[in-house]
């Protein structure tokens, strides 16, 4: 099956391949060759020379078009699951690894609780998604901030003896990962890492001070962090697999 370029617009258009629509960015460049990449986002980028023709760059693109999809494919493993949510009664949400049955209801408060193995969700119109969405991800986030740092708290004394400042922490909605730590001593979790079991979350967090003592993935690396959390391997496996 070849790819069917569908819009042409400015520098940017889009592929379709195998029932998928490909987003695609041209950017032109004092070069000779052209080069297709494939970002973790999912983003297509061509780097093409200043005179190539836009026919001929989607000409390339198309050939190319398995390739890329398969790089697309390849990323999205790595990505946080977020299937597309309805924010409807009746629909399972997760929170520390279990399901939850959203209800929603019309009150007089605007508020999210978590009842009886349900979430109860009001409003005083009668809770439509978006306004269910917009409680619920409001919800997420300040128990994010409360376990998250709860979590780091209990991991901290662990990694007093290397000397390193205690990190700050940082809440982000990211896609392509869980946690990350700056150099300038930032710990960013993700928010929907809420959604994951507790150990996977102390997994996250055990992984990211791992690195206020290596940089890098290095055996070292991996020594202290098995040390710290023998079952590490089951706990990120759990995470990978839980979040469909
Ligand atoms: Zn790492």
């Amino acid at each position: 099956m070849s790819g069917q370029p569908i819009t042409e617009q400015g520098s940017a258009f889009h592929i379709r391949y195998g029932g998928q629509v490909i987003p695609c960015q041209v950017l032109y460049k004092a070069r000779k060759t052209m080069e297709i990449a494939v970002h973790p986002d999912g983003q297509v980028v061509i780097t093409a020379p200043l005179s190539a023709e836009m026919e001929m760059i989607q000409d390339r693109v198309r050939k190319r078009v398995r390739w890329i999809t398969r790089q697309i494919i390849y990323f999205q493993q790595f990505q946080p699951h977020t299937p597309p949510r309805r924010y409807v009664g009746g629909e399972t949400h997760l929170y520390l690894g279990r399901q939850y049955q959203l209800k929603l209801l019309q009150d007089d408060k605007d508020e999210v609780k978590l009842i009886q193995g349900r979430f109860l969700i009001t409003s005083r119109n009668s809770p439509k998604p978006d306004k269910a969405r917009q409680l619920l991800e409001q919800w997420y986030l300040l128990k994010a901030r409360e376990k998250y740092a709860e979590i780091l708290a209990s991991r901290l004394p662990e990694f007093r003896r290397f000397g390193c400042k205690e990190p700050r922490l940082q809440i982000r909605q990211m896609k392509t990962r869980w946690g990350s730590l700056s150099p300038g001593g930032v710990l960013t979790l993700n928010r929907d890492l809420i959604r994951a079991p507790r150990e996977c979350i102390d997994y996250v967090v055990t992984h990211e001070l791992c690195h206020l003592k290596y940089k890098d993935h290095s055996t070292a690396f991996y020594k202290l962090l098995e040390q710290l959390l023998p079952d590490w391997e089951k706990r990120k496996h759990r995470l990978e697999c839980m979040l469909v």
